[in-house]
């Protein structure tokens, strides 16, 4: 009797065994999440990006300065930067995926900063400068494709003054705790013209001309804003997806 026991016990914990060691094959195995990703069209602009800038009108935009109607020329389908000052988005964003396109006026005019100048402000406050870049030096992180006064783009992929080129950021929010404290700072990728010019880099505060950049706390959702840096730069096909 005991030894039919035992010789049960031992053929029993044999199965188990293969059973578990069947099972641990496919120990590392992801299962697949439950919920499906959501079916858009990816356009462009994609069916669930919001478009701030379809080359009709300038309704979804306000003066920076002053919250009145944005005053950017359009015409042909484009927004011109006129001197009337900066615009801003009248809907706040947090982590988004952004697509500019922009054009540096054809006829070449000043030199380093002063040609072709204007930025995207993420959240009002965070440059990726925009800037005629082709044939014109000026200080590595104030060039196209630089977070300004922070990095460098990782090459200048600058097409020639008066062509369009393309941005297409991936902004996460910085996150501050309850008491205003950076949590977590905000990061960046782009690609200018298709090209890597940001690979995820962290933002260190506030854009700032002279001095070290500074975070402010700030509402995780905060308007968009481009620059009037008094040359007249063009801007077409404005969309955003929120993350
Ligand atoms: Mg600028």
């Amino acid at each position: 009797m005991p030894f039919k026991f035992f010789r049960a016990v031992g053929c029993l914990t044999v199965l188990v065994l293969a059973v578990v060691s069947g099972f641990a094959a496919d120990e590392g195995e992801i299962p697949s999440p439950k919920t499906e990703p959501k079916i858009i069209d990816p356009g462009p602009p994609p069916s669930d990006a919001i478009v701030l800038f379809d080359g009709e009108d300038l309704s979804q935009w306000k003066s920076e300065k002053d919250g009145g109607p944005a005053r950017w020329d359009v015409k042909d389908g484009a927004a011109t930067v006129n001197g009337t000052g900066s615009i801003a988005t009248k809907q706040s964003f947090g982590d988004c995926q952004l697509h500019v396109e922009w054009a540096a006026p054809a006829e070449v005019k000043g030199e380093g900063q002063g040609r072709g100048n204007s930025g995207i402000y993420l959240q009002g406050r965070y440059e990726l400068q925009v800037l005629d870049s082709y044939n014109n030096k000026t200080y590595y992180h104030g060039q196209a494709g630089a977070i300004y006064k922070q990095h460098a783009p990782l090459v200048n992929a600058c097409r020639e003054p008066g062509e369009w080129q393309t941005y297409d950021i991936i902004f996460h929010a910085p996150r501050f705790d309850e008491h205003g404290k950076l949590a977590k700072p905000a990061t960046i990728t782009v690609l200018q013209n298709g090209v890597l010019v940001q690979d995820n880099v962290e933002i260190k505060g506030n854009t700032a001309f002279k001095g070290a950049p500074k975070y402010q706390p700030h509402p995780l959702k905060q308007p968009l804003a481009l620059q009037d840096h008094h040359n007249p730069v063009r801007f077409r096909n404005i969309w955003i997806r929120e993350l």
